[in-house]
C-alpha cells in the first residue's frame, strides 16, 4: 500500500514526490512516456527564478534525480484506470490511500488529413528535438501563442526561411518574444491564416494554407504545430469532475470532487500554465495529501 501515487513525472508530478518523500510518505510515481513532461522540449529556460538559461532537459533531470535520490519510487508505466484505492496501470493495479493526478498536456492537432501519417515525416509538434534537421530549408510554424514564437525564432537561425502562420491578426505571445521575432530577417509573417491540407505521401511536400481572400498552396520541408495543449485527463473522467475543455476542476488546493485525490500542474483549471505553476501545484497537492492521511489514520 503506497500512502502517495502520483500519476505523471513532469514537473507538478515530481515537485510532488520531494515534498511527499520529504514527509517520508512512501511514494509511487508513474509515468506513461519519459520523464520532464513538457518542459523537456524547451532550449531555453527563462522564466524560472534563480536558474536563468537552463535547458528544459537539464531542468527535467536534475528534478528527476533530485526526486530519485529523495526515495521515490518512479516506474514507467500507463496509467489507464483509477479508483478512490487503486491505481491501473497496463502492467498493474497498486493500493494506495491517496493519489495526485499530474498528468500535464499533450499537443493539440490540427485534426488534419495526413497530420497522423506525416508526423515525423516532415511533421513535428517540437521544434528544438526536430529542428536540427531542417537545416538551410523551408518550415512552416503554425500557431500564435508563446511556443509558436518561439519555435520560429529558435527555426530561424536552422532553416533558410520560416513561415510563421496564425489564424489571428495579431499574436497572444508575450512582448519580449515578439521584439526578438521582428530582429529575424527570415521568418516570413502569415496573419489570418490556417493550414488547410497537408499535401504528401511519404513525406510532407506542400500545405494548403487558407486566409480570408485566397487558398494557396506553400512549398515547405516541415510543419511545425503549436497551437496549445489538450489536458491528458481522459482516463479519469468516470470519477473526478471535468470541464468542457477537459481539464479538471480543482482551485488552488489541488482538491478534486473526491477527497483523497488531488490534482497537480496543466491538467487543472487555472489562469497561468507555467513551470512556476506546475512546481507550485505540485508542493500544494502534495502537502495536502499528507495532511489528508493524517488526518484519516486507520
Ligand atoms: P497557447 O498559448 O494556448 O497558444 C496556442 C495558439 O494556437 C493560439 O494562438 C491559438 O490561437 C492557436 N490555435 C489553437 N488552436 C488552433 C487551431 N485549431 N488552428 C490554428 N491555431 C490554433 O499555447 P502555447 O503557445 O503552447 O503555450 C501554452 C502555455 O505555455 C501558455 O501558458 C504559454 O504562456 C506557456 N509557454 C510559456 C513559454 C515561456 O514563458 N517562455 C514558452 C512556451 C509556452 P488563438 O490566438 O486564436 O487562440
Amino acid at each position: 500500500m503506497y500512502d502517495i501515487i502520483i500519476v505523471g513525472a513532469g514537473p507538478a508530478g515530481l515537485t510532488a514526490a520531494i515534498y511527499a518523500r520529504r514527509a517520508n510518505k512512501k511514494v509511487l510515481v508513474l509515468e506513461a512516456n519519459t520523464y520532464g513532461g513538457q518542459i523537456i522540449n524547451t532550449k531555453s529556460i527563462e522564466n524560472y527564478p534563480a536558474n536563468p538559461g537552463i535547458s528544459g532537459f537539464d531542468f527535467a533531470t536534475k528534478l528527476y534525480n533530485q526526486t530519485k535520490d529523495l526515495g521515490a519510487e518512479i516506474k514507467f508505466e500507463k496509467v489507464i484506470n483509477i479508483s478512490e484505492t487503486e491505481v491501473t496501470t497496463t502492467k498493474e493495479t497498486y493500493k494506495t490511500k491517496t493519489i495526485i493526478l499530474a498528468t500535464g498536456a499533450d499537443n493539440r492537432k490540427l485534426k488534419l488529413e495526413n497530420e497522423e501519417k506525416l508526423t515525423g515525416k516532415g511533421i513535428s509538434y517540437c521544434a528544438t528535438c526536430d529542428g536540427a534537421f531542417y537545416k538551410n530549408k523551408v518550415v512552416a510554424v503554425q500557431g500564435g501563442g508563446n511556443t509558436a514564437v518561439e519555435d520560429a525564432i529558435y527555426l530561424s537561425d536552422i532553416a533558410e526561411t520560416v513561415y510563421l502562420i496564425h489564424r489571428r491578426d495579431s499574436f497572444k505571445a508575450e512582448e519580449i518574444l515578439l521584439d526578438q521575432l521582428k530582429e529575424k530577417q527570415n521568418v516570413k509573417i502569415l496573419l489570418n491564416t490556417t493550414v488547410t491540407k497537408l499535401n504528401g505521401e511519404n513525406k510532407l511536400e506542400s500545405i494548403e494554407i487558407t486566409n480570408n481572400k485566397e487558398t494557396k498552396t506553400l512549398n515547405i520541408d516541415g510543419l511545425f504545430i503549436a497551437i496549445g495543449q489538450v489536458p491528458e485527463t481522459e482516463n479519469f473522467k468516470k470519477i473526478i469532475n471535468i470541464n468542457e475543455q477537459g481539464y479538471v476542476i480543482a482551485n488552488e488546493d489541488c482538491k478534486t470532487n473526491i477527497k483523497n485525490i488531488f490534482v497537480a500542474g496543466d491538467n487543472r483549471t487555472k489562469n497561468l500554465r507555467q513551470l512556476v505553476t506546475a512546481t507550485s501545484d505540485g508542493a500544494v497537492a502534495a502537502t495536502e495529501a499528507i495532511k489528508y492521511i493524517s488526518e484519516n489514520k486507520e
